[in-house]
C-alpha cells in the first residue's frame, strides 16, 4: 500500500517505538514529522537520514509534549496532519504512597493529555483533507494493571478511553482512531528499568529480562518497533477503514492470560 501524499506526525519519535513507526510510515511513502522536546543537531540529522533512506520528506519539530500549547503548536507547525500517532511517553515506578507528585503530573501530561491536545488540532485538518487516521500508542498497561505504575496505567487506560471517544466523534467521517497496545518492546524506556530491577531482585540483567520483564509476555520475546510500525501502517490501509474505536494488542499473548 502507498501512503504517498499523506503527512504523518508522530510525537516523541527520536527514539524507540516512535522512531520505528516513523520509519515504517516513511517506508510506505508518507511524509513524516518527527518530534521530541530537544533541539539537537542529531535530531535534525535523524530526520535527514530517514528522508534519505525512504525518499520522502521528513522534518524534525521540537515541541515539549508536557506543555499543552506546544502540543497544539506541533500540529499547527506541521501544516498538514493526515496521520497522527500519539506516542510520546515516560515511565516512573513507585508505590502510590511514595509516588512523587511531579512525576504523576508529568506522566499524565505527556502520556495522556498531549494526545487530547494534538487530536483537537489535527481533527479539523483531517476533516478538511477528507481522510484521517489517529493512532494512539497505549500499552498492555492500557488494558491490565501492574503494581507501582499507577500514573502510567491510569494514563494508558485514559488513552484507550480517549481513542474510543475520538472514534465515536468521527464515526460518520473517513477518519478512524484506534489504540495500539504493545507488550514489552526493547527500547530505551524498558532498558532503563533493567539495572534497577536487577539490583532490587539481586539478579543478573539477563535473569531480570526473562524472569521479571518478560514474565507476563507468554511468547517470552520482546515485540519489535518494526512490528508496532507495521501495525500502524495496517491501520492506515483501506482494509482498516472500518476498524475504529478499538485496541490492537501486539503483546505476545499478554492480554490473553
Ligand atoms: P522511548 O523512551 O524510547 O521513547 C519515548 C519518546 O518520547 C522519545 O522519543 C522521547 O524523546 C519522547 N519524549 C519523552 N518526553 C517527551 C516530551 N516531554 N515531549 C516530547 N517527546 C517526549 O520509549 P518507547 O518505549 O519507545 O515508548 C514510546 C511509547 O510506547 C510510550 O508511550 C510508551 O508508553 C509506549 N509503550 C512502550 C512499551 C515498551 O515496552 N517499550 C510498551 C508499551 C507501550
Amino acid at each position: 500500500m502507498s501512503l504517498k501524499g499523506k503527512t504523518a506526525v508522530i510525537t516523541g519519535s527520536n527514539s524507540g517505538i516512535g522512531l520505528g513507526v516513523a520509519h515504517e510510515l516513511a517506508r510506505a511513502g508518507a511524509d513524516v514529522v518527527i518530534n521530541s522536546f530537544t533541539d539537537r543537531e542529531e535530531d535534525h540529522a535523524l530526520a535527514a537520514s530517514i528522508a534519505k533512506e525512504h525518499g520522502v520528506t521528513v522534518r524534525y519539530i521540537q515541541a515539549d509534549m508536557s506543555k499543552p500549547d506546544q502540543c497544539r503548536a506541533l500540529i499547527e507547525q506541521a501544516g498538514a496532519c493526515d496521520i497522527l500517532v500519539n506516542n510520546a511517553g515516560i515511565q516512573h515506578v513507585s508505590p502510590i504512597d511514595e509516588f512523587p507528585i511531579e512525576k504523576w503530573d508529568a506522566i499524565i501530561a505527556i502520556n495522556l493529555s498531549s494526545a487530547f491536545h494534538t487530536t483537537a488540532v489535527a481533527l479539523p485538518m483531517m476533516r478538511k483533507a477528507g481522510w484521517g487516521r489517529v493512532i494512539n500508542i497505549a500499552s498492555a498497561h492500557g488494558l491490565t494493571a501492574s503494581p507501582f505504575k499507577s500514573a502510567y496505567i491510569a494514563a494508558k487506560h485514559g488513552v484507550v478511553g480517549l481513542s474510543k471517544t475520538t472514534a465515536l466523534e468521527t464515526a460518520r467521517e473517513p477518519i478512524t482512531c484506534n489504540a495500539i497496545c504493545p507488550g514489552y518492546v526493547l527500547t530505551p524506556l524498558v532498558e532503563a528499568q533493567i539495572p534497577d530491577t536487577a539490583k532490587k531482585y539481586d539478579m543478573s540483567e539477563e535473569e531480570v529480562t526473562q524472569k521479571v520483564i518478560l514474565e507476563r509476555q507468554p511468547s517470552k520475546e520482546f515485540a519489535t518497533v518494526e512490528q508496532i510500525g507495521g501495525t500502524a501502517v495496517f491501520l492506515c490501509s483501506d482494509a482498516a477503514a472500518q476498524i475504529t474505536g478499538t485496541t490492537i494488542s501486539v503483546d505476545g499473548g499478554w492480554t490473553a492470560l
